[in-house]
């Protein structure tokens, strides 16, 4: 319904409107019609019943001999309101008696002549000769019975009685009907059309203008606006709901605040025990390197084959173990200000699935690129998100070294459904799928904690290095898992620095 103007009241009353003016238009105009046609008839039946009662009357008045009673009769009859014409023509039209006494000796007019000629004579029919419309009817007195007593047997007809009722009464009655009618019709439409816009406009339009002013201010932010419908309808309903609506949002609001201040506060405790235990690893970095120096001139001390020799090996891996460990808590200390440059994520990605490639589970494995061709250039560390997309490479392949599929999707616009960014336009996202055993529900919330590890050898300071550079980067990070069904980890990174 293009044509409709765009507002529900506007709609309604158009459609109110319209319905209106047909039912009360067509109402009107078959009662009309129809008190027309009950005139028509009524008049119809009066002209029989005069013309028939008349030819009998003059039928006793010549069998009774009192011919001159008859010219009283018809001026009586003839005065009478609505009878317009009142006469007895002979067979040749002429007129003998009539309620107009002038009109004796005359012709009568063509049309009742010729109606009498015609083979339905004695059936009532319209004539407008007389500028209106008229109901006549001619009915010849036939030659029967006592009639051949004082008139020649040859002679069929004795006279045809000629009678018209005008129906410029009923038609002036039809007129003011028809004004009458018109003028209640036109009432009523105003009358219904102007109620109901006002009940509209106070109980549908009113209230949902205020529902859709406060769904406005709340989609703007703010909370604190309520919807005024005290009405106990559906609308009134719907407002209350609406209203319990905002302020569960707004307690849900006030929540996230606190639980991102208390974030806040643990990210400050983490980062100061971050600066500590990065203080504390370079302390032990050197001595670890002495130590190592130290087992590697002790194991050639010892022959092939002496267990002695094994123990300072064992010794010499588990000094290695301890030094990926500060490497990479170095690592995540290391990470503060990124340095932004222009560039694009699928290069970025590109490179790091080219290293990937290169260490033995990256051989083993099925590497799918999805990239989105019309990735805009972003603003971002290139290095520091290299680390994160190997963080989460390595993961997914370490999660099943025996072989995976590793599917990595770029796209250059958030898709309506990945609510996840509440702004979406701002933000470019990448995801990193595989299809190996995928993280328990019990361990989810868990996993991008510091320290958090389920490998024998991992220092469960992947996840959090990762999403430490992604908050740098004013961007964010989501896990999704099905237990076996792979892990799904997706990026979100912001076009450009706010
Ligand atoms: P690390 O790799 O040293 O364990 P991370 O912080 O990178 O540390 O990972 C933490 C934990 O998250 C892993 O030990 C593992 O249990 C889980 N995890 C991460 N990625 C995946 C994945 N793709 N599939 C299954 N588990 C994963």
């Amino acid at each position: 319904m293009r044509f409709l103007p765009n507002s529900l009241f506007a709609k309604m009353s158009l459609t109110i409107g319209v319905v209106l003016v047909a039912v009360f238009g067509i109402t009107s105009y078959l009662t009309y019609r129809i008190q027309s046609e009950q005139a028509l008839t009524a008049t119809k039946t009066q002209a029989i019943l005069l013309t028939r009662g008349l030819k009998n009357t003059i039928r006793i008045g010549m069998e009774s001999g009192h011919t001159e009673t008859l010219e009283s009769i018809f001026r009586t009859v003839g005065a009478l309101p609505g009878v317009e014409k009142l006469r007895v023509f002979n067979e040749e039209g002429r007129i003998r008696y009539s309620a107009k006494p002038a009109e004796v000796g005359h012709l009568t007019d063509e049309l009742d002549y010729t109606v009498y000629r015609s083979p339905e004579r004695s059936t009532p029919f319209q004539s407008e000769t007389t500028g209106h419309r008229s109901f006549c009817m001619v009915e010849p007195i036939e030659n029967e019975g006592k009639c051949r007593r004082c008139h020649p047997k040859d002679v069929e007809v004795l006279g045809v009685l000629d009678v018209c009722l005008s129906m410029e009464e009923t038609e002036r009655k039809n007129e003011f009907n028809r004004f009458l009618i018109l003028s209640f019709t036109g009432l009523a439409i105003v009358l219904t059309s102007g109620l109901t816009s006002v009940l509209l406009k106070r109980f549908v339009s009113r209230p949902v203008e205020r529902l859709v002013k406060t769904m406005e201010s709340v989609e703007a932010g703010k909370l604190d606006g309520r919807v005024d419908i005290r009405s106990g309808d559906e609308l009134g309903r719907l407002g209350n709901s609406f209203n319990e609506m905002i302020r569960k949002l707004s307690d849900a609001q006030d929540e996230l605040e606190k639980f991102h201040h208390r974030q806040l506060a643990r990210a400050d405790r983490l980062a100061s025990l971050g600066e500590m235990a990065a203080g504390i690893a370079h302390e032990i970095k050197n001595p670890l390197a002495g130590i190592y120096g130290a087992a590697q001139i002790l194991v050639n001390e010892f022959p092939e084959g002496d267990p002695k020799r094994e123990i300072v090996g064992e010794m010499m891996t588990l000094v290695k173990r301890l030094d990926n460990t500060i490497k990479d808590l170095l690592n995540f200390a290391r990470y503060t200000e990124p340095r932004f440059t222009k560039g694009n994520l699928n290069d970025v990605i590109d490179k790091v699935l080219f290293l990937v490639q290169q260490i033995p589970e990256g051989k083993r494995a099925r590497i799918v690129r999805e990239f989105d061709p019309a990735m805009p250039e972003i603003e971002m560390d290139p290095e520091q998100v290299k680390q994160v997309f190997l963080n989460l490479a390595l993961n997914a392949l370490q999660a099943s070294p025996d072989g995976v599929t590793l599917t990595v999707r770029t796209r250059g616009d958030v898709p309506a459904e990945g609510d996840a960014v509440l702004h979406r336009a701002r933000y470019v996202m990448a995801s990193v799928a595989d299809d190996g055993p995928g993280i328990p529900p019990d361990k989810m919330g868990k996993i991008f904690q510091p320290f958090f590890t389920t490998k024998e050898h991992g220092t469960g300071l992947g996840l959090s290095m990762t999403r430490k550079i992604l908050d740098l980067h004013e961007g964010r990070i989501t896990a999704e898992s099905a237990p076996g069904g792979g892990a799904t980890f997706t990026v979100f990174l912001p076009k450009s620095k706010a």
